[in-house]
């Protein structure tokens, strides 16, 4: 059997054009969201590359807690005995004043963009250093996850935190040849983004897309494809690398 990748949020925006661009490319994709309805839209747009030879299966979860994390590994392991990939791409956004942002809140957006990162890949490295050089971990950060942003302090200590835990992440994975390594998006045009530009959207893509080097925010699929080509054999010497893929504007 070919390698089998796991994609946490792989239903909307990056993760199911990360999907598509591993089915293209023969590996079997394992999609993880809590919403079934959005599984069946995802799998209705990724129909034509899902043969004989790839299939494309669904977990419903929520990734928040890590029992729930295991449970999402154990399924994988029970029913395809292995794991080759896993990318932990699921997050929320929050936009807000320190002053506005409740306990509750910091708590759910780290227990989904930091926690469940962790949790997921605690539980699937065992099975990962089986599979050595033909394991690796993509961990989806942000711009936010290298620099401030303003008005985001609470998402940004969850990306910050999913950047530097990646970098640690491939030290201790580097005895086993498993990789880990983190893409960080600037603006991106999904509907995480869209739902944060609510009112005009796209005069909202307009000012963001002035913000930036080469002129506009980025598509799904090119966070998918560096996304595919860090899990890829391609990358074999690249680990820990905290990837930018953001028009630019970090190097600003
Ligand atoms: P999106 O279109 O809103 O998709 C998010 C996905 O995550 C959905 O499939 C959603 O499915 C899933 N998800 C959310 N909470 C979950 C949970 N608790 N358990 C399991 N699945 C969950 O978002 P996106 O823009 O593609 O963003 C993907 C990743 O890229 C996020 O980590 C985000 O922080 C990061 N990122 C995005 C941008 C951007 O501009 N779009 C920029 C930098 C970084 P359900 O709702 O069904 O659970």
């Amino acid at each position: 059997m070919e390698k089998i990748a796991l994609i946490t949020g792989g239903t909307s925006g990056i993760g199911l054009e990360c999907a598509k661009k591993f089915l293209v490319n023969k590996i079997n994709v394992i999609l993880v969201g809590r919403n079934k309805d959005k599984y069946i839209e995802a799998r209705k747009y990724l129909k034509s590359f899902i043969t004989k030879d790839v299939f494309c299966d669904f977990i419903q979860a929520d990734i928040s807690s890590a029992k729930n994390c295991k449970s999402v590994i154990d399924t994988v392991i029970e029913k395809y005995k292995k794991l080759n990939i896993l990318v932990n791409n699921a997050g929320i956004y929050l936009e807000n004043a320190i002053e506005d942002v409740e306990e509750d809140e910091f708590d759910r957006i780290m227990s989904i963009n930091l926690k469940g990162a962790y949790f997921l890949c605690k539980y699937a490295v065992p099975h990962l250093k089986k599979q050595g050089e033909n394991a690796s971990i993509v961990n989806v950060s942000s711009d936010a996850g290298i620099n401030g942003n303003f008005f985001c302090s609470a998402y940004c200590a969850s990306k910050g935190g999913l950047t530097v835990f990646t970098k640690a992440l491939a030290l201790e994975l580097a005895p086993y040849k498993v990789r880990a390594n983190c893409v960080c998006p600037g603006d991106i045009d999904t509907p995480l983004t869209r739902n944060q530009f609510a009112g005009d959207v796209e005069e909202g893509i307009k000012e963001a897309s002035s913000l930036y080097p080469i002129g506009r925010i980025g598509r799904p699929e090119e966070v998918a494809n560096v996304i595919y080509f860090l899990a890829s054999p391609e990358a074999s010497f690249v680990t820990g690398a905290v990837w930018s893929v953001d028009g630019g504007i970090t190097a600003c």
